[in-house]
């Protein structure tokens, strides 16, 4: 499949087109943010950018800054005016962290004190294993 067929079936990218309808909530030259169909609270927004890209690593530094600028001022304005406790702000990118829409794309998620929503469980490192992924990851991360 090209590109521009990926593009002309990507369900946001058909949103960004204007061919599906969706609850906009704000756009700039790059992105664009608008309501989750199905929200985990509602004020759930989702940013994306205008490009088709699939996740955070094929999707250029100064577009996922965009995404990034987009997401905190979202964040800044659900937290007052919808209001909310707190909020998550996440991604998910290729199928094994559970992504399904193919098309980049930041969750801003609205929180209550109280919710029920379970955080992430969190394991133990072994002895050692810690010190050892720190430094393989350091090692390649100093170079750029
Ligand atoms: P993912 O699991 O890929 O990170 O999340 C995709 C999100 O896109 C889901 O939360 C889902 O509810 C949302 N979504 C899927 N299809 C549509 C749609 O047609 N319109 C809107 N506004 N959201 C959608
Ligand atoms: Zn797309």
């Amino acid at each position: 499949m090209t590109q521009n067929s990926v593009a002309s079936s990507c369900i946001f990218c058909r949103i960004i087109r204007g061919e599906l309808p969706s609850s906009i909530v704000a756009q700039d030259a790059k992105v664009l943010a608008f309501l989750d169909i199905n929200p985990v609270h509602p004020g759930h927004v989702l940013i994306v950018p205008k490009e088709h890209h699939e996740n955070i690593i094929d999707t250029p530094t100064d577009t996922m800054q965009a995404v990034i600028a987009m997401s905190k001022r979202v964040a800044e304005v659900i937290k007052v005016e919808l209001p909310c406790d707190g909020m998550n702000v996440s991604m998910n990118n290729f199928p094994a962290s559970g992504q399904v829409v193919m098309h980049t794309h930041m969750h801003v998620i609205p929180r209550f004190e109280n919710d029920g929503l379970k955080p992430w469980p969190h394991k133990q490192y072994q002895d050692g294993q810690a010190e050892s992924i720190a430094a393989r990851l350091a090692k390649i991360l100093s170079k750029n």
